[in-house]
């Protein structure tokens, strides 16, 4: 086998976790090789399947991808999913070291009676659908009803919504799959009912995705007097951010302007934020979801910050023909040798080492936890990025002497395993922008992983 005397670092997941922590890499070491492994064929993790199509500027964050992918230093090798075609086991021998940025691929589950029926989505496979991510493309979702409840109160429960409520003729302009606009063009839905543990004090979304609601075009938001009447009061006295936000509910509420109005007035779908629920059952009739019950919480604690839900006796129940559950992401085990921390579904580790494997390091939201935005995995892809420079610089990781891609290559060739480079994503990536021109779509997805390969023995 090739060896060059130079580190060769793998990285496992090409989300942003993955890239930033290749591209601090890069910078900080004149000979070092970087091979990223992806699962799927195509690269960018949630930029490409998780960003709402109707934010495309956020996705702006892949030119910079791109060119640490073009880097002569650095490969992308798609179409390898780590923990089934090679083990990280195998990886930590071939390389110098190896990093997983393989984010979070699950979700956390509510834990209540009726929770498996048809029609009770996980907004993540939701938003798989819309965004055209392959396993998710056929996922099968009922809008023939009028009411949808998302249980959570945070930046998906809004994507999720703001999709559901955004007229479908400014969603035919953006990247969002075919199959999904053409299902959403026939949607009954009228209204999206958001429901939260607790209080206005605790909502997890931010104030530019509120404010997008607010101005949704055709749809107008319900919020309760009861809800926010109190907070006048609070508001002087909270973090910056959380003050914002919190006097943004509350003049919606009670001094929306002139102009809000009108367009809420002429709204024929609404909205609405519900407060201190917590599902307690899924109702039912003849197999189809006719409601949700939650326990009506109070609030215990002295400040909003870890004030906690506690159910009363009281009940209510919403009615409705369409459940999501938006309550958090939560990290996969890929390979039952490496420490996992099941409860919390994350790798434990500190500062991006993984406690008790030298040489293994973690990045991103498999590390962190599903929590922050793309800049806070920045941060921390970078972070990542230093500490394995330092360890390499101070001899706590082997320098050379490692096979790294050449060895991947014997063993995925010998497993048969075909690869997708960084030049084939390209091919792929033109041809999703061409299908695209024809709708005035910024492109087509391609959703099915057979079609993205067909593309490249063509
Ligand atoms: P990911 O982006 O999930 O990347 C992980 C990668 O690893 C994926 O490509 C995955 O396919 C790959 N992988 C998984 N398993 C394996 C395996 N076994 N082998 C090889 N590869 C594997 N942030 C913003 O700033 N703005 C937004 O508008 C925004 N919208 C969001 C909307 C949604 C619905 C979600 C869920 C998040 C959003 N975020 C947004 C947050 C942002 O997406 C995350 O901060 C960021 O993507 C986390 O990066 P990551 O690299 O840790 O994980």
């Amino acid at each position: 086998t090739h060896r060059d005397g130079n580190p060769h670092i793998c990285i496992v997941g090409s989300g942003p976790a993955g890239f930033y922590t290749a591209q601090q890499l890069l910078k900080g070491h004149p000979s070092l090789r970087v091979d990223i492994f992806e699962r799927l064929p195509v690269p960018f993790g949630l930029v490409r399947y998780g960003v709402a199509p109707d934010h495309p500027e956020v996705k702006n964050v892949i030119n910079t991808f791109t060119q640490t992918a073009n880097n002569d230093r650095c490969s992308f090798l798609g179409n390898i999913q780590v923990g089934k075609d090679i083990t990280v086991t195998e990886l930590l021998k071939i390389y110098s070291a190896v990093v997983l940025a393989y984010g979070a691929a699950a979700d956390k589950l509510l834990g209540i009676p009726g929770e498996n029926l048809p029609n009770i989505l996980p907004a993540r496979t939701f938003v798989g659908w819309y965004n055209g991510l392959p396993e998710d493309k056929d996922l099968k979702v009922n809008l023939d009803t009028e009411t949808a409840v998302i249980v959570g109160h945070g930046n998906v429960a809004l994507d999720v919504a703001r999709i559901l409520l955004t007229p479908v003729h400014i969603l035919a302009k953006t990247d969002i799959s075919d199959y999904a606009l053409e299902a959403l063009r026939k949607s009954s839905l009228k209204r999206v009912v958001l429901v939260g543990r607790r209080g206005p004090l605790q909502v997890a979304f931010t104030i530019k995705e509120l404010r997008e609601m607010i101005k949704l075009p055709e749809c107008r938001p319900v919020f309760h007097k009861e809800d926010f009447k109190d907070l006048e009061k609070i508001s002087p006295d909270l973090p910056r951010p959380r003050k914002r936000l919190t006097e943004l509910m509350h003049k919606t509420c009670f001094e929306p302007t002139a102009a809000d109005v009108k367009l809420w007035n002429e709204a024929n779908k609404e909205w609405e934020l519900k407060f201190r629920l917590s599902p307690v059952e899924v109702l039912s009739s003849a197999g189809r979801v006719t409601g949700l019950r939650c326990a009506v919480n109070k609030l215990d604690g002295s400040s909003f910050e870890n004030q906690k839900a506690v159910i009363t006796d009281e009940h209510v129940d919403l009615p409705c023909g369409l459940i999501f559950r938006s309550i958090g992401y939560r990290s996969l085990q890929i390979d039952p040798a490496i420490p996992f921390d099941k409860k919390h579904g994350v790798i434990p580790n500190e500062k991006g080492r993984v406690i008790g494997v030298p040489g293994l390091y973690c990045s991103g939201w498999v590390g962190r936890g599903p929590v922050g935005v793309i800049l806070s995995t920045m941060t921390d892809g970078f972070d990542v990025g230093k500490i394995i420079l330092k360890d390499l610089a101070e001899g706590h990781i082997p320098q050379h002497c490692r096979p790294g891609l050449q060895g991947a290559m014997k063993i995925l060739e010998e497993r048969g395993v075909k690869t997708v480079s960084f030049s084939d994503w390209k091919k792929i990536d033109e041809h999703e922008i061409q299908m695209g021109e024809k709708f005035g779509k910024p492109r087509e997805k391609i959703a099915d992983i057979q079609n993205m390969i067909k593309i490249l023995t063509h």
